[in-house]
């Protein structure tokens, strides 16, 4: 059976040409009809040149993501190459077994030419995320490819994240192949960890901060610390093995902060800003700041710019002088530029000076690609304020 054609606009082929891996629905030109909700199709310009290989969606603005730009059959053969080649990377990077890092991303969607699919690793366990109808489809070959290439103890399924709503797709969760697991034991930097891949957030772990949290290591001697949104306290491990002396954790899901407690941490279940709300004294001489995306989307990038600048604005108030600030924003729909500038009002209102020590990404094991400029969401700014 051939793949179905979508024949584009001719004023709408210049970025797929150039390799963005998403196509509009308004640069169709020519559905083929009945066309499926997830099935795979090329997308060809008017002269019939086929420019990509992809799945299409009837009910995303995204109609076509793109997995191969020219003529390709996705078949098992193409997914080893494909995630050989993602796994490859991490390697280069310094991950993998045997390594001090054996808890990594080793598929990030669009970023490694796989539409809507996240893999991660937890030593010889994988999670995969699925966000699409067309990777739902192709989900039984990105197994079978999976547990060919890796041989994992067990491949457990955490689809459940609000993008699928758009798709039409209800949550998926469970095991696809190998043993049930929950607790999974790994490396991050040398340190110990453990990740609940069954109920935690995200897949278990937040993986993209390991480069903040070695940035943070070295610079926590001594100090007292407000940690606000530590989720499972991931960070705090770094800081006291970097000789912190005290931390307050302060997050609003009680069973993430369970996980915080241990000697010299507190922890206080709260909502950030209603904390921040009730705190006014320079009580603290470190302060970590990575709530959750605050903008979600375009439409919510007004509001969220305020929440942003609120929180940041009433965190800068209870440093000491000679205080040192990390401040995060996983928002793709905030740009470093406007980050910055939120910050400069910010620190000026909180009556502070923010002098930038460093601006730090999310961990290349979530890499940004150079034709999908949406890969591009974590940023740090890590900094020392003075009064
Ligand atoms: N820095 C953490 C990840 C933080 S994720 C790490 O490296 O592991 C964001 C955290 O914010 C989650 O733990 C979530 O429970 C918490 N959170 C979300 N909304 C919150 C709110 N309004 N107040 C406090 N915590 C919140």
């Amino acid at each position: 059976m051939s793949t179905p054609l979508i024949t584009l606009k001719s004023d709408r082929v210049a970025s797929v040409a150039f390799h963005h891996p998403w196509l509009f629905s308004g640069a169709i030109e020519k559905l083929p009809p009945n066309l499926e909700h997830g099935s795979l199709v090329q997308v060809a310009d008017p002269n019939g040149k086929i420019l990509g290989t992809g799945t299409y969606s009837k009910k995303s603005s995204i109609a076509v993501r793109v997995f191969e730009f020219g003529a390709a059959e996705l078949d098992f053969d193409w997914f080893i190459r494909r995630i050989t080649q993602a796994h490859e990377k991490r390697l280069l990077l310094g991950y993998g077994p045997g390594t001090e890092t054996t808890g990594y991303r080793v598929v990030f969607g669009e970023s490694d030419g796989l539409p809507g699919l996240v893999v991660d690793r937890y030593e010889d366990v994988l999670v995969l995320q699925s966000s699409t109808a067309g990777m739902d489809a192709l989900k039984p070959v990105v197994t079978e490819a999976l547990q060919k290439i890796f041989n994992p103890a067990s491949i457990i399924e955490r689809s459940d994240i609000g993008v699928r709503r758009e798709e039409g797709l209800k949550d998926e969760v469970g095991v696809l192949s190998g043993e049930s697991v929950t607790q999974v034991e790994f490396s991050e930097n040398g340190h110990r960890f453990i990740a609940d891949v069954m109920n935690g957030q995200k897949t278990g772990f937040y993986l993209d901060q390991k480069d903040l949290r070695s940035a943070l290591q070295p610079l926590a001697k001594g100090r007292e610390v407000l940690h606000l949104f530590p989720y499972t306290g991931a960070t705090n491990i770094y800081l006291l093995k970097g000789g912190a002396k005290s931390i307050h954790a302060v997050d609003s899901s009680a069973e993430a902060l369970e996980k915080c407690k241990k000697a010299k941490v507190t922890t206080e279940v709260a909502d950030a800003f209603q904390w921040l709300d009730a705190h006014q004294e320079p009580d603290y001489d470190m302060m970590i700041l990575d709530p959750p995306a605050l903008i979600r989307s375009q439409k919510d990038a007004d509001d969220g710019k305020k929440a942003y600048h609120f929180l940041n604005r009433s965190a800068l108030r209870l440093l000491k002088d000679g205080g040192l600030f990390a401040t995060s924003s996983c928002s793709h729909f905030f740009e470093l530029q406007d980050f910055l500038f939120m910050l400069r009002r910010a620190s000026v209102q909180a009556g502070v000076t923010l002098d930038i020590l460093k601006v730090i990404h999310q961990s290349p094991d979530h890499p940004l690609s150079l034709y999908f400029p949406e890969s591009a969401y974590l940023k740090t700014v890590v900094g020392v304020i003075h009064r």
